[in-house]
């Protein structure tokens, strides 16, 4: 009976899910979905491959609809799927895996209270990432679940890239830069060898460019650095979250407008970004085409932040051989693209506008010093593959890499 692998990836209000196969030696994926409005409007999706519906419902409980009730109903459908095969372990999206998980893990007991700790580290993620692991330790405690985490692939920075300059007792403490969307980048980073081999072996700045944004410096392979810091609040505007902000507006927000930690942290989080910017939308598709000029000013400075972090990864790493875009906006938008790419001009990358116009995979010229691609990220392909590697560390059913999504094809 051949394996399968679920991949869960648990929010405040939704349980997104996929299941991935083993077939042939490679991992292709076989259904995915979510269920969403946990606490609120309820409802389930689930596709197949090929993005037909195969599973929908919808429940008018409402309030009384949790993790627990979407997990046992998400567990139920999966078992009634998975006819012909096993389920081998389940992968989890983590966000906080501290300075401690430099790599996926297999939870136990123990290993949850240690992830419980990393709590204060991101309060607004982390509980929610945690909820499912529980449950499922406490109710499916024969299958085995491995914790991927968005900190471990930064865990390379240096130690120097890590520091803010505040009293060592703090930076002790943990009050240091980690970096998150690293199970995206470590995929772009797998993957990237066959689309250029020579920027693999080099420097490359990865953007991912979602509801979440941020850009790593990718050295051969390993994270150099990145935008995102302690929180997933630091560096580039995104859909509602601020991005970099001067401290000082937090003691002013404090001080003169009387904020408290609560109503600093819904601005930052809920109100900045895009959305605040523009009073419109965060959005991408709708500010693009809106003609209200603050929806052209949020893409301007949207556009401006990339081109001043762009410059600082490039210096980070001492130069630059090629730029990657991943995610909602990074992978669909021409227009970011193209102007993100123009804006890049003088780090060496020349725009091929008609190829950028196709979405690639490469947009720059044949003779462009710097090289620039659009590559689909697959965080749920990255996790299930560590989640097969970490229940088979003898690496047996260990195979060359193969995509599970068609769209990820070169
Ligand atoms: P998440 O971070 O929630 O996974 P995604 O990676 O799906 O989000 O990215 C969502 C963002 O991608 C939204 O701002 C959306 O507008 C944007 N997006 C998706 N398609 C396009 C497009 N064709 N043009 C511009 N932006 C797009």
């Amino acid at each position: 009976m051949a394996d399968s692998i679920l991949v869960l990836n648990a929010g405040s209000s939704s349980i997104k899910f996929s299941l991935f196969v083993e077939r042939g030696g490679g991992l292709d994926v076989g259904l995915h979905g979510q269920v969403e409005g946990l606490y609120a409007s309820p409802r389930f999706i689930a596709k197949d491959a090929s993005g037909s519906t195969v599973g929908e419902k919808s429940w008018s409980e409402g309030a009384q609809f949790d993790h627990e009730r979407a997990l046992d109903y998400l567990f139920g459908f999966i078992r009634g799927e998975l006819s012909g095969f096993r389920l081998a372990g389940i992968g989890h999206r983590v966000v906080h895996g501290g300075l401690e998980y430099t790599r996926p893990v297999r939870v136990d007991a123990g290993v949850l209270a240690r992830l419980d700790k990393f709590v204060p580290l991101a309060p607004l993620h982390q509980p929610h990432n945690l909820t499912p692991i529980r449950l499922l330790l406490a109710r499916q405690p024969g299958v085995p679940q491995v914790a991927c985490f968005d900190t471990s692939f930064h865990r390379t920075n240096p130690e120097i890239s890590q520091r803010f300059a505040i009293p060592e007792e703090l930076h002790d403490a943990g009050v240091r830069r980690y970096g998150f969307h690293g199970l995206s980048y470590e995929y772009i980073a797998s993957v990237l060898p066959t689309f250029d081999a020579k920027a693999a072996a080099g420097k490359t700045v990865a953007l991912h460019l979602g509801n979440g944004a941020s850009m790593c410096a990718i050295e051969a392979g390993k994270s150099v650095a990145s935008t995102m810091g302690f929180t997933a609040l630091e560096g580039l505007p995104m859909g509602t979250r601020s991005g970099a902000i001067d401290p000082g507006v937090l003691l002013y927000l404090m001080d003169e407008r009387k904020m408290d930690a609560r109503a600093i942290e819904d601005l930052l989080y809920h109100q900045s970004g895009l959305l605040g910017m523009s009073g419109v939308s965060s959005d991408m598709r709708k500010l693009l085409d809106s003609d209200d000029p603050r929806a052209r000013l949020a893409v301007d400075v949207y556009l401006y932040r990339i081109r001043r972090e762009l410059g600082s990864l490039a210096a980070a790493l001492g130069g630059m051989d090629a730029l990657v875009f991943t995610a909602g906006i990074g992978e669909n938008s021409v227009e970011i693209r193209d102007r993100a790419c123009r804006d890049a001009a003088w780090l060496g990358v020349k725009l091929d506008a008609a190829a950028n116009g196709r979405g690639g995979p490469r947009i720059s010229t044949a003779d462009s010093r710097v090289s620039a691609w659009v590559i689909p990220t697959n965080e749920e392909l990255m996790i299930a593959r560590h989640t097969r590697r970490v229940l088979d560390p003898n690496g047996i059913r260990e195979s060359p890499i193969r995509e599970g999504f068609p769209s990820a094809a070169l």
